[in-house]
């Protein structure tokens, strides 16, 4: 269902944290709806709780967000340059009798609350004689204010992805929209914010649909017009709770560290908790903009799961060409595979990108082509690596060496054909060749290694190799 309008959408994170899989997912809901219907992604940092904002969260914030191709649109908006605008709409509410200031001591107010109407502030203020409040504003006593709600009737509102939501009013007290010491609650910024920015569809996580009734009093109260709401579901861990630290890797900062790539990264968290009704589940991003579609978002939580990430990660890995790999993992770490070149280095790429999840991984295993092999200093892969495979491959070294072309095509007919005139199985010879070149029992195409190392690489290594364990 395509928007009449060209949306204004936002992504409207408080500075307290660092951005975790839930605000990214929420990010990225915004960014390809926007995208898709041509219209505008908007970043607005909630920072009016100045004692838990912090300059460096929004700074990673943006950083992270930027990392994932997730670039807003205009310029970035802060709820703490806003604070005139919010004074001048609860003015405007307090002289419409829209709210009322509430004089009630915090005393009065838990006595309401442990009393048989505890969920239902009364409202002590709500309907006081002016001389009252005059007196108390003569005294300088603290207030806060509040909205005053309807007694009767429903809000009833439409939300994209969870239907038609209805709540009585009774359930819904004159709660306060400023506090006593004059800061505005969230409830009552986010409206005037979205209001300002013309926001026109807010996309955001489940966890405030509680809050959406609310905010619709507010819009109405200031007679501004109510946008479009969808709610997004939660995300939880494989334990079924809500996705936190305890589930492992949650910030966005911990999956670029790990060498994950932005655009699996981008796929995995578009799929939790959207069908997009297709076979493929491997998407870029623009084709995520092509294919994004609100309706079709579920209302159950969706599970992250780690193994299908990684999965979905090897499989954008194996899609990408080895410049894109090599500049990613040069961001990593830039002196990476020093002193080889770059042709060596990306035909490393080319062999490892295939069997890896992510940047790390194919730095880690790929040490040997770049510095030999590691751990032949012992015979743990005992089975393979006994003296009469041993004395096979030094003969192998010596024949090999004969080949007039070092490449691919000859290294494999000299071995497959030493291998057959000597009526061996493969493995024989091939398992202990690999363990003595690269340290290791599982890895490329060996002759792949063993063209990429070159002639003198691998004789040294197979020698090496075998001295150590036939003298
Ligand atoms: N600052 C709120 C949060 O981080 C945003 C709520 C909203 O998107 O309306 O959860």
């Amino acid at each position: 269902m395509s928007p009449q309008i060209k949306p204004r959408v936002r992504f409207a994170p408080s500075p307290t944290g660092r951005l975790h899989l839930g605000g990214a997912r929420t990010a990225l809901s915004n960014f390809l709806y926007a995208k898709r219907h041509g219209g505008k992604f908007l970043l607005r940092i909630e920072d009016t709780d100045t004692a838990r904002s912090k300059k460096k969260y929004i700074d990673q914030i943006c950083h992270s967000l930027q990392w994932l191709g997730l670039n807003w649109d205009e310029d970035l908006v802060f709820q703490s340059n806003n604070n005139f605008s919010y004074k001048r709409h609860l003015n405007q509410l307090l002289q419409s009798k829209k709210a009322y200031r509430c004089f009630s001591s915090k005393k009065e107010l838990e006595d309401i609350r442990q009393g048989k109407d505890a969920f239902n502030y009364t409202g002590l203020w709500r309907n006081r004689d002016p001389e009252d409040i005059k007196k108390e504003l003569q005294k300088e006593t603290p207030y806060t204010i509040r909205l005053r709600t309807p007694n009767k009737g429903k809000i009833v509102f439409n939300d994209i992805v969870y239907g038609t939501i209805s709540v009585s009013c009774d359930e819904i007290d004159d709660f306060i929209l400023a506090r006593s010491d004059g800061t505005p609650v969230y409830n009552f910024t986010n409206v005037v914010d979205d209001s300002e920015m013309k926001i026109t569809h807010v996309i955001r996580g489940e966890d405030h649909l509680s809050n959406t009734s609310k905010q619709i009093l507010i819009y109405e109260a200031l007679s501004l017009k109510v946008p479009i709401f969808a709610h997004l579901p939660m995300i939880l861990g494989d334990d079924k709770s809500r996705l936190s630290k305890r589930h492992g890797a949650t910030g966005v900062h911990e999956y670029q560290s790990k060498g994950y790539q932005p655009e699996a990264l981008l796929n995995y968290l578009a799929l939790l908790g959207w069908n997009p009704g297709t076979e493929e589940e491997i998407f870029n991003l623009n084709r995520l903009i092509e294919i994004f579609d609100l309706s079709r978002v579920q209302k159950k939580s969706a599970v992250y799961d780690n193994q299908k990430f990684k999965w979905m990660s090897s499989q954008h890995l194996a899609m990408q060409n080895e410049k894109s790999i090599l500049d990613g993992i040069i961001k990593l770490d830039e002196k990476w595979g020093t002193p080889k070149n770059i042709k060596f280095k990306l035909k490393v790429i080319g062999m490892m990108k295939q069997r890896s999840h992510s940047l790390l991984e194919i730095m880690e295993q790929s040490y040997y082509f770049f510095k030999g092999p590691k751990r032949l200093n012992n015979l743990e892969h005992g089975t393979f690596w006994e003296i009469d495979a041993i004395t096979l491959i030094k003969e192998l070294n010596s024949s090999i060496m004969l080949i007039e072309d070092w490449s691919y095509e000859k290294i494999e007919i000299h071995i497959k054909n030493f291998i057959t005139a000597k009526n061996l199985g493969f493995g024989r010879v091939m398992k202990p060749l690999r363990y003595a070149i690269s340290g290791k029992t599982k890895g490329p195409s060996l002759f792949g290694i063993i063209e990429l190392i070159g002639r003198d690489e691998f004789h040294q290594r197979v020698d090496d190799a075998t001295s150590k364990f036939l003298n």
